[in-house]
This record gives C-alpha cells, sequence and structure tokens, in this order.
C-alpha cells in the first residue's frame, strides 16, 4: 500500500477515503506520526498549511506527488519538485463558489458599515450605507472566482460587472459575462474594485497609489485573491485622504494581519483571516479531490 502523509487535519470523507487503498500517516490526533520518520517511505502527500521545502523533500526519496489542499504552490519548493519528477497537484475549483460569496460578503459589510457596528463603533445616526443593487462591479482578473462574483452581483443584485484581465479577449470577457475593459477604464468606472489574480511578479502591487488614485472617492477596495497584490501602504494613504471609501480584505501582506496594522484601526475596513475558500462545503470538496489525485498517480 503506499505511504500517504498528512500533516494537518483535513475533512474526514478524505482521510477515509485513502484508508480504503493507502496506507495513511496523519500528524494530527491521538497519536501523530512524525515526519522524520514517515519521510523514508512517503509516496503521496496531502498539504493543507504546511510548508514543504527543498531540505524536506530532499528526505522524502520515494515521493511521487504533493497533492495541495487549496490553489497555489508556494509552499512547496516547486523547482525541486521539477527536478526530482514529483507532480504537484491543486484543486482549484474545489472552493470558488466559497471565495466568490465571501467577497460579497466583504463588499457588502463594507457599503454597509457592519465592521463598525458590530465593533460598537458610531452612532446609528452615522451609519449610512450604500447599495449594491445597480451599481457598478469592477473585476481584475476574470477566472474561476471572479466569474463567480459576478454571477452573484448580476443575478443578485443587478450590477454592471466590468472586467479587466490580460489573459483573455474582449470577446472571452464579454462571452464569460462581463463587460471589458482596461484597468484605467476600470478603476475610474466601477463603484467596487475586486481583485481575484495569482500573486506573480506582475501583480505585485498591481493595486497601488496611481490605481487608488484613479477610483472613485466612494469606491471600495475588496481583496480575496492574495496579500501582496493590494499595495498596503497605499491602500492606507488612499483611506487617510479619502482617495476610496474602504476596503475588505481576506489576504494581506503578512498573515495573520498583525494587531497593530494600521489597516485594522480603520472602521472602514474589514479584515478576515483568508477564511474565503473556508466553509464546509468548501473544505470537503478540495479534501476529496486532493484526495483523487493522489489516488489518480499512486494506484496503478
Ligand atoms: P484563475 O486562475 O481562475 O483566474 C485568475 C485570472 O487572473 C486569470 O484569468 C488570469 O488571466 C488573470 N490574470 C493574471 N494576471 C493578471 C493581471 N496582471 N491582471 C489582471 N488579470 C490577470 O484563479 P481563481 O481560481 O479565480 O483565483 C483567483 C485568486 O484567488 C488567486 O490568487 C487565488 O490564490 C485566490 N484564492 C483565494 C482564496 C481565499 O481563501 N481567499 C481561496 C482560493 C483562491
Amino acid at each position: 500500500r503506499p505511504v500517504v502523509w498528512i500533516p494537518r487535519e483535513v475533512h474526514a470523507d478524505a482521510v477515509a477515503d485513502l484508508e480504503t487503498w493507502a496506507d495513511v500517516r496523519r500528524g494530527w490526533g491521538a497519536e501523530p506520526a512524525n515526519e522524520d520518520a514517515v519521510a523514508p517511505l512517503v509516496q503521496g502527500v496531502l498539504l493543507r498549511t504546511a510548508r514543504l521545502d527543498a531540505r524536506q523533500l530532499s528526505r522524502m526519496p520515494r515521493l511521487r506527488i504533493v497533492a495541495r489542499h487549496g490553489v497555489g504552490t508556494d509552499t512547496v519548493d516547486t523547482a525541486f519538485a521539477r527536478e526530482h519528477g514529483i507532480r504537484i497537484t491543486t484543486t482549484p475549483e474545489a472552493n470558488v463558489l466559497s471565495v466568490a460569496e465571501h467577497a460579497i460578503a466583504l463588499l457588502l459589510a463594507v457599503r454597509r458599515g457592519i465592521g463598525a457596528a458590530v465593533s460598537g463603533r458610531g452612532d446609528r445616526a452615522d451609519l449610512i450605507g450604500g447599495e449594491l443593487s445597480g451599481s457598478t462591479l469592477g473585476l481584475i482578473g476574470f477566472g474561476r472566482i471572479a466569474r463567480h462574483v459576478a454571477r452573484i452581483g448580476q443575478g443578485g443584485f443587478a450590477m454592471r460587472v466590468l472586467a479587466y484581465d490580460p489573459g483573455l479577449s474582449d470577446e472571452e470577457v464579454r462571452t464569460a459575462g462581463a463587460e471589458p475593459r482596461s484597468l484605467d477604464e476600470l478603476l475610474e468606472q466601477s463603484d467596487a474594485v475586486s481583485v481575484h489574480v495569482p500573486l506573480v511578479p506582475a501583480t505585485r502591487g498591481l493595486l497601488s497609489t496611481a490605481q487608488f488614485r484613479r477610483m472613485r472617492s466612494h469606491a471600495v477596495v475588496l481583496n480575496t485573491s492574495r496579500g501582496g497584490v493590494v499595495d498596503e501602504c497605499a491602500l492606507f494613504a488612499a483611506l487617510e485622504t479619502d482617495e476610496v471609501a474602504g476596503a475588505g480584505l481576506d489576504v494581506s501582506e503578512v498573515e495573520p494581519m498583525p494587531a497593530d496594522h494600521p489597516l485594522r484601526s480603520r472602521a472602514d475596513v474589514v479584515v478576515t483571516p483568508h477564511i474565503g475558500g473556508q466553509t464546509r462545503e468548501a473544505m470537503r470538496r478540495v479534501a476529496m479531490e486532493a484526495a483523487a489525485s493522489l489516488r489518480a498517480e499512486l494506484v496503478p
């Protein structure tokens, strides 16, 4: 039986599924296995929040696959994996609905001042929010998650949806359900701007001083993608100078966002600790998909 190492807890249904064909070693529970002991045997890893650097991978000579629980391979030394023929899989579809719903939750929270209201800051008379209905939503990156955000915005709130995505033709953006715009046009025309891009060198600081200047002063900035895509110093400055009206951030440059981070002091900013993909439904789907990838690779 192939040995599968699961460092951190994943949905029980996925563990049960793996146990039908694999020798599962887990890093949690009553008798957690130790990575050092497992390393020489392991052929597959189901990797949730743990990291696998080159030093750890080099101690796993039989390793054939790292199945990431979620998207993003930044927690694995991909260069080492490539060199040694170790496959890395992700589960890009499994939490799309959850992250999209979270982006809308953040938008509503910021628009309606829910953060300020629940924290007891501000009088009722001052807590005047805005409606989403009929407003314009600008999506930067128009992939899986953004397309679902678009569907919710259009279907639920009759929002007009604009999208900027250099990886797609205008025709592809239209077919997928939004009006194509350049980045500058989108920033100038949107009441809320939500980023849904991967963090790569080209997207680091994609929203920074110059972009906030272009935005409407009542606009809300949303980031459920990756910290670093939105420049936090520039965002704080833009909020201070009323260039933008608020922000909903599920991700930050340092996670969790430090308690003394200036953005946390603002009543117009709602911060969640990278929970966009964390619903019971998505967690199960993610774990089951990762388990299926392990099975496809390790069972002849
Ligand atoms: P996706 O790959 O389906 O879509 C990303 C899109 O971004 C692609 O269409 C691509 O062409 C576009 N893009 C790339 N570079 C761009 C640029 N410079 N400007 C504009 N668009 C650009 O990805 P997805 O599944 O929709 O995920 C989007 C983001 O959400 C990722 O960063 C992912 O890591 C993140 N995410 C966050 C959570 C969470 O818990 N908050 C969970 C899952 C995914």
